[in-house]
């Protein structure tokens, strides 16, 4: 399936070339480690929300609960993600033996009647610490002709119900033992990571597809992480907020990508960021010490088209 390694495919492909819709809504670097496109902690951390509009889905993507309401407490009614207008975020239920229906509902997101490989693993994804990888891989295989009794090709609520069927499977644990992540990988991940100073290896290091590009969520996300931003929902909004407000400024031709000579350069996108965060921090003594492009950053971050602040009410 490979869903996870979709990037913005409708910014630039002609209309006849275009993803179908399922593919376009798989997401960018946040769904490709199965991390929460506000905060970039991991989904199962916590519990997750659905956007809905209307009494619909807006989208499949799912984000924490708690930075769904701290977004919608700042006024911001967009999917972090696609940037589909919801008005209501709702908690993703988790699968027990007394809400089959009620789950089944919440990860039928087309509301077809019929739960296809995409919505089911964006759901485990979302509730299990796992190698998800390995798992996206047996449910191509052996996995989903187990849960797919009839051979259709997708899940119909009843065959859930079988012996060898999917709720068995996830409310036996069999899901969470069977790929269970190597999360010392992760820490020693984390340990590794340059400081943003060092611009060229900080670059490299999280231009993780080694494409030679860096998008505005790849670079969110790292930020995020070098700076251990997650869990300070404040900081994660002016993270965010500062990063959107310098991004046109380095992203000349606007294709929604910096690329290793524009970050790296004298004044580039790596250096603004290294001072902007010192001074965020007040790590610098006063903005003397820092260049003409950092102050433009900060005076930007701060200008009224961001929208109502984000510490309102967090
Ligand atoms: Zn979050
Ligand atoms: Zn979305």
């Amino acid at each position: 399936m490979g869903c996870g390694h979709t990037k913005d495919m409708t910014a630039t492909v002609p209309e006849a070339r275009r993803p179908c819709p399922i593919e376009q809504q798989c997401g960018g670097v946040a769904a490709e480690y199965a991390e929460c496109t506000v905060c970039f902690e991991p989904l199962c951390d916590m519990p997750c929300a659905m956007l809905h509009k209307n009494g619909a889905r807006v989208c499949r993507h799912l984000i924490h609960q708690r930075c769904a309401e701290s977004m919608q407490c700042a006024g911001n009614y967009t999917c972090p993600e696609c940037r589909g207008p919801f008005d209501t975020a709702s908690p993703l239920p988790r699968l027990g033996a007394c809400n089959p229906r009620e789950w089944f509902a919440a990860v039928d997101v087309d509301g077809d009647q019929r739960l296809d490989k995409n919505e089911v693993l964006t759901v485990l994804k979302a509730q299990y610490r796992l190698d998800w990888r390995q798992l996206e891989e047996h449910l191509d295989g052996e996995l989903w002709q187990l849960w797919d009794q009839d051979g259709s090709g997708d899940l119909k609520f009843e065959e859930l119900f079988a012996d060898t069927g999917l709720i068995a499977y996830i409310t036996g644990d069999h899901v969470a033992k069977r790929f269970a992540a190597d999360t010392s990988a992760t820490s020693r991940a984390a340990a590794e990571c340059p400081a943003l100073e060092n611009t060229a290896a900080w670059f490299r290091y999280w231009d993780t597809d080694s494409n030679g590009t860096l998008d505005i969520q790849e670079v969110q996300r790292a930020l995020m992480k070098t700076f251990n931003l997650g869990k300070e929902m404040q900081r994660v909004h002016t993270m965010r907020e500062t990063l959107d407000a310098v991004w046109p400024i380095f992203d000349l031709d606007g294709n929604g990508e910096i690329d290793f000579q524009e970050f790296t350069a004298p004044n580039g996108l790596g250096e603004t960021l290294a001072l902007s965060v010192a001074m965020l921090d007040r790590k610098l003594p006063n903005v003397a010490t820092a260049t003409t492009a950092a102050i433009r950053l900060r005076r930007m971050a701060s200008q009224p088209y961001l929208g109502p602040g984000w510490d309102v009410c967090v």
